[in-house]
């Protein structure tokens, strides 16, 4: 039963759609031609359009909903939250119960001694906030010049001014003059599309090491930090090779550099732990979180804040904050769902049960005649798609082979799958099961088959 009631027919909705509402990412007039499917409702990981269809959401969303859809715990907190409490502040010589215990919970989970919580709305904002942070923790110790933050081109950091220019997306950074001065930018750890003849393990260092190089052609008295995501997700599920993130940590280290480890799509279990950093052995001083923090029921975000950059924070006034800080709502739904991955043992049984069955069958998924390489990490994984496996090509741009099967066949075949260049991703809610896993990969294989028919 859909909370607004007395809606139009489909074609109707896409026809005041297309009229009325300016989609994200997408371009408008394409976008009406090709008609949007309208989602009505979810369950687990299905969801409903306004056909009737029934679609296995290998994204989870946007990457967000870890629980999976439909879970009434998490309705039933924020009404009673809106009944208490709506609203209230936490700028002037206030606080509340929600803000404080999600941002207790938060510094339970979070590894080492990240153990300060700023909240926002999301985590492009969160993002912005981490620039503010950085820059004023190397002011406040008597170093202003330290305000360059490395981050890696193809990286994706959110939207905002802040969030696209930490980003490494030229066609980001080419609409609104990004990025904003002081970010600068080193390759991404992407063997298979970069990795030349070199071994995985020989690229990944090569990789790190021009964090290395970056610092010293900037000079490291000015560099205040580097920011990464443990895995990259809308990059196209890139796995660094093992080499990587050691050679990163001993550098960012040896030259001071606080490390931001941008957690929104790794945070929450995604990985196999609660935190992407932990997956690949980094201390960040800096987590960004978002996204499963309340597996999208609501917005929240934050930065979770080591003890070393708290203290020196606490010293000054941060003359930053959003009227939706630590929102009490959005701070009880987060503390819920937090609740209910840890209760349900959410992280362990795709630790031990669904990832390495995930992975057994979408590692099989390499012997197709279009995939290249297979990559998986706990529940985000990718395919490359190519026309020849022994050089590593890629197919023409204008062919569009992994945008078309995902647009085209996958949404004809009722499961939702991402595509970024050549790579085909998913990234399903932690709660897909094993006969929910095989569906997922059927669909998946069935549209690679009639893509491949319709190439050769
Ligand atoms: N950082 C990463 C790694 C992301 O994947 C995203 C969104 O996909 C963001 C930041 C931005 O988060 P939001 O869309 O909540 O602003």
């Amino acid at each position: 039963m859909n909370v607004i009631t007395n809606y139009p027919p489909t074609a109707e909705l896409q026809a005041l759609d297309s009229a009325h509402h300016l989609h994200p990412f997408s371009h408008a007039n394409a976008l009406a031609e090709s008609k949007p499917r309208v989602i009505t409702s979810a369950k687990g990981v299905w969801l409903k359009d306004s056909d009737g269809h029934e679609i296995i959401d290998g994204m989870a969303g946007l990457w967000c909903v870890n629980i999976g859809y439909g879970r009434d715990e998490l309705a039933e907190v924020a009404a009673r939250q809106m009944k208490e409490l709506p609203f209230y502040n936490t700028f002037f010589k206030t606080t509340h119960i929600p803000a404080i215990m999600l941002a207790k919970k938060l510094a339970e989970l979070a590894p080492g001694d990240l153990n300060q919580v700023f909240f926002a709305n999301g985590g492009s904002d969160a993002n912005d906030t981490n620039i503010r942070l950085v820059r004023t923790y190397w002011a406040e110790k008597g170093e202003p010049q330290r305000d360059v933050i490395i981050s890696r081109w193809n990286a994706y950091h959110g939207s905002t001014i802040g969030g696209a220019s930490l980003g490494g997306m030229k066609g980001m950074h080419g609409q609104g003059g990004l990025p904003i001065p002081g970010i600068e930018f080193i390759d991404q750890p992407h063997w298979w599309a970069e990795g030349g003849d070199m071994t995985p393990e020989e690229f990944g260092l090569e990789r790190a090491r021009q964090l290395e190089a970056k610092i010293k052609e900037i000079g490291p008295e000015r560099v205040a930090a580097f920011i990464a995501e443990p895995i990259q997700g809308a990059g196209g599920v890139i796995v660094p090779p093992e080499t990587y993130w050691p050679e990163i940590q001993r550098i960012v280290k040896k030259y001071d550099i606080l490390l931001i480890a941008d957690e929104v799509i790794c945070g929450f279990g995604r990985t196999g732990n609660w935190f992407g950093s932990q997956t690949v052995g980094i201390s960040p001083d800096i987590m960004t979180i978002a996204k499963g923090l309340s597996s999208g029921y609501i917005p929240i975000g934050g930065s979770i804040v080591s003890d070393r950059v708290a203290e020196v924070l606490r010293d000054t006034e941060f003359n930053h904050g959003y009227t939706y800080s630590g929102h009490p709502v959005a701070c009880a739904v987060a503390l819920e769902n937090l609740r209910i991955i840890e209760e349900e043992g959410m992280i362990e049984n795709v630790r031990d049960v669904t990832a390495p069955y995930l992975r057994e069958k979408w590692e099989a998924l390499a012997d197709h005649p279009l995939v290249g390489e297979a990559k998986i990490v706990g529940m985000m994984a990718s395919l490359a798609l190519t026309p020849d496996k022994s050089t590593r090509a890629v197919f023409a741009a204008e062919t569009g082979t992994a945008g078309f099967i995902c647009r085209d066949r996958c949404f004809a075949n009722n499961i939702i799958m991402r595509s970024v260049g050549d790579r085909m991703i998913i990234s399903p809610p932690l709660s897909i099961t094993c006969d929910e896993i095989d569906i997922l990969i059927a669909r998946a294989r069935k549209s690679l088959d009639e893509a491949y028919e319709k190439l050769k």
